[in-house]
């Protein structure tokens, strides 16, 4: 395989005027339609709903030169060829809701996936699907399940988000806890490398959608890479039978140690059937409440909703079960108690979002809206109830106005993280803040920085991994708190890897500084 060189000299020309000439000869040679340079094009690019923009005193620090459309692998392949050439900076990018990993490189390429959405092939028998990696989620789902079957692949934010994306980010969704991550769906991928600008299938030690001992398993290093290795082109995933029946209860507890006992107890059951379970506190209960001029009961601390999916005979006796085990640890429930609807996080987000934009000053004078930022780390589930017995005071520091000044100005804490089933034995917490974009100045970063640094280590004390979803670290923070993380010969390997695919870094730098 032909490894891509630079053209000589490359290296000494400015990268805003290597990035004029990509986009000229990558128009010429895939399509002038398929390639923008107009600036409302390129600024909708910029950024994404992660929170690394916040943290930018000029937003053009993410203004790409151009924004690339393939259609085809094809495509692909000649835009990598072409950024090898003229080392220009390639950031791939599917609905942009990531909160780490698509926001543009100044001058670079955006390669924009979504003109990328046919479904290639329905294999009924073998139950797989295969689809090019632009394909949003919501239209994936539907395809499949209008032929009366289900993908475990669920995330929150599934009318935009992409299946590359998915792959990319290995991503955690709703039924993590009977299916496991997105990459545990993936059956085949087509991959563009850097190195060569030419797109391979991987399976699982084998091309065929099979698990094979023939040869190496590589596949997985593209799970979770999110776009520093390659460009996912074409995703094979497997569907199951539709279950005949899905069920959610939830019950209230008076304190979260007894809640999230409960919550343990049932998250075992991911295997029979209790297929997800979610445990929110009432600092995020009652702000959600108060948004919908709902009254949260002052004795319902912690809530544990659960999601029970089977045969209807089974769901129905599994169901009784999950319900007894909550009151075993306490759980109750009244009649006169809010309906919790408006928690469903997965039919809720829009909702959300849209909060983030009324509690601004958006509606007033437009312009910006709130941004939310995630935390979710993982933590072992026996020290979930001690873990926030110390994130609680270190996240009321944000708001209290003595510790961060700047801070309490604007940001709100919107949910102080709720557990949700990671793999075995651990949660992952997502919470999440609410920032006035507006308001978040020099110091307001320079504070969060140092609150982020601290919340690491909270971490870090107690033996979780710093974020389980999201990826997101400060830019600046990112190199030395993956190394705190993976450890400095992890990280070599990393580097390594990256080096070997990726020989000129072209593929989204900032991912493994
Ligand atoms: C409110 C909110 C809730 C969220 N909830 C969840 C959740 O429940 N579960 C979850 O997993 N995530 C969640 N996320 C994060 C994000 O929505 C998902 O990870 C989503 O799948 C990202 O898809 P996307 O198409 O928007 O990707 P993008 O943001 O466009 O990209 C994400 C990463 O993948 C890379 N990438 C994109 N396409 C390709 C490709 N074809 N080849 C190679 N690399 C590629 C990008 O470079 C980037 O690094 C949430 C985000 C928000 C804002």
């Amino acid at each position: 395989m032909k490894r891509i060189k630079p053209r000589p000299g490359v290296r000494e020309r400015p990268l805003a005027e290597r990035a004029a000439q990509l986009a000229d000869e990558l128009a010429e040679a895939i399509g002038e339609d398929k390639v923008s340079t107009d600036l409302p094009t390129r600024l909708v690019h910029r950024f994404t709903h992660g929170p690394e923009a916040l943290l930018h005193a000029d937003l053009n620090d993410f203004l790409p030169a151009l924004v690339v459309h393939p259609r085809s692998t094809e495509d692909v392949e000649e835009a990598l060829r072409l950024a090898n050439e003229l080392l220009v900076p390639v950031v791939p990018q599917g609905g942009r809701t990531g909160t780490f990993g698509a926001e543009a490189v100044k001058n670079g390429m955006a390669l924009d996936m979504c003109s990328m959405t046919e479904v290639l092939e329905f294999d009924e028998a073998r139950h797989i699907i295969t689809a090019e990696a632009g394909i949003r989620i919501i239209d994936f789902l539907a395809y499949i399940e209008e032929r009366g079957y289900m993908s475990p692949e669920f995330p929150t934010m599934n009318r935009v988000s992409t299946l590359g994306a998915r792959v990319a980010v290995h991503g955690y969704n709703k039924f993590f806890d009977a299916w496991g991550p997105s990459g545990h769906y993936v059956r085949a991928l087509e991959v563009v490398l850097p190195f060569n600008a030419k797109a391979v299938w991987l399976g699982d030690g084998s091309k065929v959608p099979h698990k094979s001992q023939v040869g190496l398993c590589v596949m997985p290093l593209f799970f979770g890479s999110k776009g520093a290795l390659g460009v996912i082109t074409k995703v094979t995933e497997f569907f199951i039978d539709r279950p005949e029946e899905i069920r959610t209860g939830i019950m209230a507890f008076e304190d979260m140690e007894s809640a999230l006992r409960a919550y343990v107890e049932l998250r075992k059951r991911a295997k029979m059937g209790i297929w997800r379970v979610k445990s929110y506190n009432r600092w995020f209960v009652a702000q959600a409440a108060s948004a919908f001029n709902i009254d949260w009961p002052e004795e319902a601390e912690q809530l544990v909703e659960f999601h029970v999916v089977g045969d209807k005979d089974v769901a129905e006796l599994l169901e009784r079960k999950a319900y007894e085990i909550c009151k075993r640890f306490g759980g109750f429930w009244r009649p006169d108690m809010p309906e919790p609807t408006f928690l469903r996080m997965h039919g809720r987000m829009e909702v959300h979002m849209g909060l983030g934009a009324i509690w601004s000053e958006r509606m007033k004078r437009g312009g910006l809206a709130n941004k939310l930022v995630p935390f979710d780390p993982a933590l072992p589930d026996d020290l979930l109830a001690p873990f926030f017995k110390e994130f609680f005071p270190l996240l009321r520091e944000i708001e209290d106005g003595e510790h961060y000044p700047a801070l309490a100005t604007c940001v709100k804490v919107l949910s102080p993280g709720a557990p949700v089933p990671a793999y075995y034995g651990w949660s992952k917490l997502a919470g999440r803040l609410l920032v006035n974009w507006k308001r978040f100045d020099g110091e307001a970063r320079s504070e969060f920085k140092d609150w982020f640094r601290r919340f690491a280590e909270l971490v870090w004390r107690y033996g979780g991994t710093l974020t389980m979803t999201h990826g997101f670290i400060p830019r600046e923070l990112r190199r030395e708190f993956v190394i705190r993380e993976v450890g400095e010969g992890a990280y070599e390997l990393m580097k390594m890897v990256k080096g070997l695919l990726d020989p000129n870094n072209i593929m989204n730098p900032y991912v493994l500084p």
